[in-house]
């Protein structure tokens, strides 16, 4: 076996008395090289990496570039810390100080979420923080009894679920906001699960108490329903009254959620690698890309190099939402960064590298990844594959979001799949996210892919938009009729002993119409493409007179004209050879197909 050279690490320019002592050869030596090589150098005169490089492989090294290792490490370094949270959970735990919470407000339409943001932020400029109008930039921070807390300002689960879903945790607790004269609906409930899927605490807000029909004590008892039972009546959920029409029960509404996040640990280090998420993000005329990113760890500072996503760039200048110029933000702190190449997506998170050079070459490659992504998604998480994941450490539940046709076949099927998570000794446990009557929406999916839960139909169909986001997310949704058969997958799932059930689906079919033997090729078919498509990685079966006479070959080329082609569409004529088979006659037809997955 060959030996493996010696690597030497190489900077972009050295003297020659440098490079000699690198590689333990003398001065004289490399210099003979160098003139060799058609390079006259003095001991002290400097030779750039190139030249270092032929001197040093001559001698029997392996020649690397110092500046390109540190720029490949450091890629790496940034690759692989894909989320704050990895960030945060690599700082040394004395290195950890408490931070602001980040609060999101979820509930209902129509429930009061936009008039409480309003008016929270409202009451913080009233308060004299610092003077000015506060903007709208997706983020802002309250100081209440010396504390600060950070409040995201778009409402509603699906902009936190579509976060969660792009690898952002994205808020510590959530402010459930349930109308005094409305009660717990749908959305609500829904929101909850949301907020429990990922594991965020659940402040409840009452709002709109100053209506006349205003029933505070009713919507209590609807809350205690839903498992959230207010800790007046012996629960463990803060449930706070307020009017943000008249300003009423807002100081006990952000105690409450300091006292909950007293309960968390909601720390980072601000002298750690800055990261965090983006909130929005837009490109503005004058200015470039304009971009609000939430802090979480480390300290952001004006001139770091950010990458979000597939963007990069250096922080030309910060400001707060308040509009004043800012020359540092540290955790949850949200500031407006101008500098980025393009707008990130809501939900990226970014991180900061040391060169221009190491962000483009993380960008690119997340650029590459996300293209193959596209093309082919994989599946995130699958019924099949949970109990591999289980055996491997990496899952320890399956989790589900339920959707049902009538409320009737709700509480069997959610009951059923208790009992068979209750039955099963593999210590695998069933974590149902939310059980809902409806069609598979898009808000499903999201809420799948953000949890690494899988979807189960039962009697509904999906709507286009799901349909989409799942395939490009690759979440997976089963459908069911059959109560039984449901469970039955879900149970042999937790054994590991459900498989993946392939069907052949046709794609195309071509009809020969000439034949064509050449010498040390073989045979080829000239053929016509009826119908579908022809692919040149598809199965091929061929019939005579309708009756099947070879199937599952393969093809060994597909031409149009003279070149090798991928597919040929209908109506357009080709030359097909097949491996292991070429007894074809004119009339023939071929059949190319594709095996897919059904369920
Ligand atoms: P969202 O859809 O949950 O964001 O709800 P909005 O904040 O847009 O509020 C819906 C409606 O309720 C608006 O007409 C608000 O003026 C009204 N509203 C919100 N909060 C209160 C409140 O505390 N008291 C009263 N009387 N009306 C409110």
């Amino acid at each position: 076996m060959a030996q493996e050279k010696q690597v030497v690490l190489l900077p972009d320019y050295l003297t020659v008395r440098e490079l000699a002592d690198m590689i333990g050869a003398s001065p004289i030596e490399v210099m003979k090289r160098l003139i060799a090589n058609g390079i006259m150098a003095s001991i002290n005169q400097q030779v750039d990496f190139d030249t270092a490089a032929i001197v040093v492989e001559e001698l029997g090294f392996e020649a690397h570039s110092a500046s390109a290792v540190a720029v490949e490490e450091e890629k790496q370094k940034a690759v692989e810390a894909q989320t704050w949270r990895r960030k945060y959970a690599e700082e040394r735990p004395e290195s950890l100080q408490r931070r602001p919470p980040i609060v999101t407000i979820l509930g209902h339409v129509d429930h009061g979420k936009t008039t409480l943001l309003d008016t929270i932020r409202k009451s913080s400029v009233a308060a004299g923080e610092a003077g000015g109008i506060t903007q709208h930039i997706g983020a802002y921070r309250v100081l209440h009894n010396g504390n600060w807390l950070t409040f995201l300002d778009t409402p509603g689960h699906e902009a936190f679920t579509a976060m969660r879903a792009r690898g952002a945790q994205g808020a510590d607790i959530a402010i459930l906001v349930v109308a005094a004269d409305d009660g717990v609906m749908p959305t609500t409930r829904e929101a909850l699960n949301h907020a429990q899927a990922a594991n965020v605490p659940v402040v409840v807000a009452i709002t709109k108490i100053d209506k006349r029909n205003a029933n505070v004590e009713n919507v209590k008892k609807e809350l205690s329903d839903i498992g959230l039972t207010p800790d007046e009546w012996g629960g463990d959920t803060l449930v706070v009254p307020v009017s943000a029409q008249q300003g009423t029960g807002l100081d006990d509404l952000l105690e409450a959620i300091l006292l909950t996040a007293e309960d968390k640990e909601i720390v980072a280090n601000p002298k750690g690698e800055p990261s965090g998420i983006t909130i929005e993000a837009e490109m503005s005329p004058h200015q470039g890309t304009m971009a609000t990113l939430l802090v979480l760890n480390g300290t952001l500072k004006r001139g770091d190099i950010v990458i979000a996503g597939h963007t990069y760039g250096r922080v030309k200048a910060m400001f707060d939402e308040k509009g004043k110029k800012l020359e540092e933000a540290g955790p949850s702190v949200p500031v407006r960064v101008l500098g980025l190449s393009e707008p990130p997506q809501p939900g990226e998170t970014f991180e900061t590298v040391k060169n221009d050079k190491t962000a483009r070459l993380i960008a690119e490659e997340r650029k590459a990844v996300t293209a193959q992504r596209l093309a082919r998604p994989e599946r995130s998480f699958t019924l099949e594959d949970v109990f591999a994941q289980f055996e491997s450490g990496k899952a320890k539940e399956l989790a589900i979001i339920l959707k049902v046709d009538v409320q009737g076949s709700l509480q069997p099927i959610v009951d059923g799949l208790n009992n068979i998570s209750g039955d099963n000794k593999d210590g695998i446990t069933i974590r149902i996210l939310s059980a809902d009557v409806g069609n598979i929406s898009e808000n499903d999916v999201n809420l799948a892919s953000a949890s690494g839960a899988i979807i189960i139909g039962f009697s509904v169909s999906e709507d286009n938009a799901a349909h989409r986001t799942a395939d490009s997310m690759g979440v997976e949704i089963r459908h069911y009729n059959i109560i039984y058969k449901l469970f039955e997958d879900v149970e042999l799932a937790l054994q590991g002993m459900l498989e993946p059930v392939f069907e052949d689906k046709n794609i195309g079919t071509a009809e020969v119409r000439q034949i064509f033997k050449i010498p040390r090729i073989g045979t080829i078919a000239g053929s016509y493409v009826r119908e579908g498509e022809l692919r040149r990685n598809a199965k091929v079966r061929v019939k005579r007179g309708g009756r099947m006479i070879a199937e599952n070959l393969s093809v060994s080329s597909l031409k149009r004209e003279k070149d090798d082609v991928r597919e040929v569409r209908s109506g357009f004529e080709c030359g097909i050879s097949l491996n292991n088979f070429d007894a074809f006659i004119v009339g023939d037809m071929m059949e190319f197909y594709v095996s897919e997955r059904v369920n």
